[in-house]
């Protein structure tokens, strides 16, 4: 690496994992078989760019059900839903494509699992996520949101109380590692996940951040705000003393972030596209001469297959 020259250092990995793109695919393979509009419920992974290149395809996004014409193809976002939401669904008759990340799924099937042996269980993530929604809304009662130290100190459970707990996939490591300490400190019986819940995406992004943020002078984080694990990676690049901005189209940068700054940090949350991340990466170039330097880490070769039905 030329030492002189100011700098671009993009972190690796960084953008879409595995779930957001199967959840793509989804959405632009069932826009192929069966033409628009295809309806989509919540925005298939928090990524505003990602939303409107599906939207100018055809898809229609809603929140709610209701919205949706009886009969009409579905498309269930990464973030999975509640049992509600699919009998609901199965109520109005409509044909349901579910993009539900399987990361996510896999800790819905043991949230069902471990109500049904009799534990309480406490979900570690933040309210309002459809996510958490998805997750706690897999049972009908005998789980519980735990958001921060404040919520576990005000835990009280009879000491023969059959606990466990699951965390929402994107949260940060660190900040879930409090938690979990806090947890077990004070019920030590329960039970932990067969393996933390944070996924293997989100962890290896914030590891990325770990090696880069002591490498550079501002971090750039490509990601919607609506999109959690790039929150935490920015939260993360500033934790460890560096500022850091999350963007997500290039008009977004300032170029006082950059005054001063030789080296530039670059990463993107797992639902920004790489396009993305180049056409921000152009821009800071366009803001004073930047070479690009990528650097080191983890390549992922995850991948989820498709619904069978929508490929067979
Ligand atoms: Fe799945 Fe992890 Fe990607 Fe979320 S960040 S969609 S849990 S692979």
């Amino acid at each position: 690496m030329n030492s002189d020259s100011d700098q671009i250092i993009l972190a690796q990995p960084r953008g879409f994992c595995a779930g957001v793109d199967r959840a793509i695919n989804i959405v632009n393979e069932a826009l192929q078989r069966f033409g628009a509009p295809i309806y989509v419920r919540h925005e298939i992974v928090h990524n505003v760019y990602v939303v409107e290149e599906l939207r100018t395809k055809g898809a229609i996004f809603v929140e709610e059900l209701a919205e949706v014409p009886k009969g009409a193809i579905v498309v269930f976002s990464a973030h999975g839903v509640s049992q509600e939401v699919r009998r609901d669904a199965a109520a109005r008759g409509l044909q349901i494509y579910d993009a539900t990340c399987p990361l996510v799924s896999k800790v819905h099937v043991e949230v069902v699992k471990m109500c049904k042996d009799g534990f309480t269980v406490l979900m570690i993530g933040h309210a309002g996520h459809p996510e958490v929604e998805g997750t706690m809304g897999q049972v009908n009662a005998g789980i519980f949101l735990i958001e921060s130290l404040a919520d576990v100190a005000k835990l009280s459970f009879p000491a023969q109380t059959k606990l466990a707990f699951v965390t929402q996939t994107t949260l940060s490591v660190d900040e879930t590692k409090e938690i979990v300490d806090a947890l077990t400190q004070k019920f030590p019986q329960i039970i932990k996940p067969r393996k933390q819940d944070i996924c293997y995406a989100t962890q290896n992004r914030q590891d990325a951040v770990k090696f880069m943020a002591p490498q550079v002078d501002v971090v750039i984080v490509v990601g919607s705000k609506m999109s959690s694990n790039s929150n935490r990676l920015r939260e993360l690049a500033e934790k460890l003393g560096v500022p850091a901005y999350m963007v997500d189209s290039p008009d977004q940068l300032q170029a006082d972030w950059f005054v001063g700054k030789k080296r530039v940090g670059l990463t993107a949350g797992a639902s920004a596209p790489e396009t993305l991340a180049q056409a921000i990466v152009q821009r800071i170039q366009e803001l004073g001469p930047r070479k690009v330097h990528s650097l080191p880490g983890v390549v992922e070769d995850t991948v989820f297959s498709l619904p069978k039905s929508l490929v067979d």
